[in-house]
């Protein structure tokens, strides 16, 4: 079969099968479940993957919202990784025009990074390149991971701390987003903790010599990171939240305060390393007030390791797939969503992407060149940096909201179930099956694609950035 009948074929495929992956990804949209409680979103995926055929094993890495399905038998291995978590904070009417909470909503949470498509678009893709092997009678096993917590958490990173991902050929994902375009940018690599200063509590005027303050060490903590700064790589961040800072009692020295620390860096080596200097100024400042600090791991991620064997092929199944069609109705409403941006928002969105997006539509509907040597500028993080250490890894985007949308803000939710949101999901489905369908067919792309990520991680394996006696939040959690 020539490589554009297939590409033909798969995209008939989706469209044929759309209607009930529409429906998983609105009832995705409307539960809005958050970092490892994903309980009825997993299994919504996992139950109609097991309906089709798929072997499923739920609760792998200790996560009991994180599964593998799997269909096919023998190599090539291709993984299609989804995930379905919302965030905090973002409540929102589908399809308003404002920022406007949905009073049927008993709860605060919104799909804001368009999770609930892609999750969907990356299971549908699965279940796609599975017929289409089976049907040509093709060797090749396909698997779906469903990956919870991806948001402020790190589900793939303790998954591929598991070896889930070590015997896959090919691992392909995507991200909802405002354009179509192989995923170029570079992301940063990054490292949380917990720090706990313990001190002394005493009447603060009247003994105040008794006591130790768990809030000056903490203080001297964040005054000391600020001075880091100077001498940080470029690129590099810290961000500081805290989560007790002693009580609300100025007459009692507090003897406990506790920050939450994230250190990001371009490489996860970097920022290890960064990591190791904030944990030297926590001991500091806990010696200078005689307290004493501990610390909790929480969580990294490392850095994504483009793959061009792989992206490459992305490019041209994309290109072949072809560009978004959309109706002048959802041109016109992605026009008046974008009414609702600022020019600064809209300029900040832009600068993620390539030149050709420089006079946008209310929607991009072309498919942006593969151009990997123009600039990749730095996106934030994400856990799928670990699954791209682990095994040869491609992802694309497509446009699911309107031009200048920008991530984790009401507009992104309230579109999250418009057919222009519909129609990037099928368009992402199509280009990761075929993608997949055609490395399966590709062993020669697939050597190449192994030399490279071997190159690129300076011939040593991969290593978690995890330390082993860290368990993921919910087995965490589990008293035993
Ligand atoms: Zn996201």
């Amino acid at each position: 079969m020539k490589p554009a009948s297939a590409v033909a074929e798969i995209a008939a495929a989706v469209e044929a099968r759309r209607r009930p992956y529409i429906e998983i990804a609105d009832r995705i949209w409307g539960l809005a479940e958050m970092r490892y409680r994903e309980f009825e979103s997993a299994e919504l995926h996992a139950a109609a993957l097991e309906a089709e055929g798929f072997r499923v094993t739920r609760g792998v890495a200790g996560m009991p919202t994180a599964f593998v399905a799997e269909a096919g038998s023998g190599g090539p291995m291709i993984g299609f990784l989804g995930e379905y978590d919302a965030l905090a904070g973002l409540n929102q009417a589908s399809g308003a025009l404002e920022c406007r909470p949905d009073p049927e909503r008993a709860f605060n949470q919104g799909h804001g990074c368009g999770h609930h498509l892609l999750g969907t678009a990356a299971h549908l893709a699965a279940v796609v390149a599975r017929d289409h092997l089976r049907r040509h009678e093709l060797p090749g096993t396909v698997r779906f991971y469903g990956c919870p917590a991806e948001e402020a958490a790190a589900g793939k990173t303790f998954m591929a701390r598991a070896g889930l991902f070590d015997d896959l050929d090919a691992a392909l994902s995507w991200h909802p987003s405002v354009a179509n375009s192989v995923f170029m940018n570079a992301t940063l690599a990054n490292v949380q903790a917990h720090f706990r200063f313990h001190g002394k509590s005493a009447h603060a005027a009247l003994a105040p010599h008794l006591g130790r303050s768990a809030l000056d060490a903490a203080e001297l903590m964040n005054v000391g990171v600020n001075y880091l700064r100077e001498h940080m790589p470029d690129q590099a961040r810290v961000h500081f939240a805290y989560i007790d800072s002693g009580g609300p009692s100025t007459n009692v020295i507090p003897a406990f305060a506790e920050v939450l620390y994230t250190v990001r860096a371009s490489r996860i080596d970097e920022a290890l390393a960064l990591f190791a200097r904030v944990e030297q100024v926590a001991r500091g400042a806990a010696m200078m007030t005689g307290t004493t600090v501990e610390m909790v791991f929480d969580k990294a991620v490392s850095n994504v390791l483009h793959n061009d064997a792989l992206d490459r092929v992305m490019a041209e199944q994309m290109e072949a797939v072809g560009a978004l069609e959309v109706s002048e109705e959802e041109r016109s409403f992605a026009a008046k969503m974008q009414s609702t941006l600022s020019a600064e928002e809209l300029a900040s969105s832009a600068k993620h992407f390539a030149a050709a997006l420089r006079d946008p539509q209310p929607i991009a509907t072309g498919i942006q060149p593969y151009r990997p040597e123009a600039a990749r500028p730095v996106t934030g993080s994400t856990d799928m940096g670990d699954v791209s250490w682990a095994a040869p890894t491609t992802q694309c985007l497509t446009a699911c909201f309107a031009w200048g949308t920008a991530f984790h803000s009401w507009q992104m939710v309230s579109q999250g179930k418009t057919s222009l949101a519909h129609k990037g999901m099928l368009l992402a489905a199509k280009c990761l099956a075929a993608t997949g369908v055609a490395l399966a067919g590709r062993p020669e792309v697939l050597c190449e694609a192994e030399r490279e990520l071997r190159a690129k991680r300076g011939g040593a394996p991969y290593r978690s950035p995890i330390p082993e006696d860290v368990m993921p939040p919910p087995a965490r959690d589990v008293k035993v």
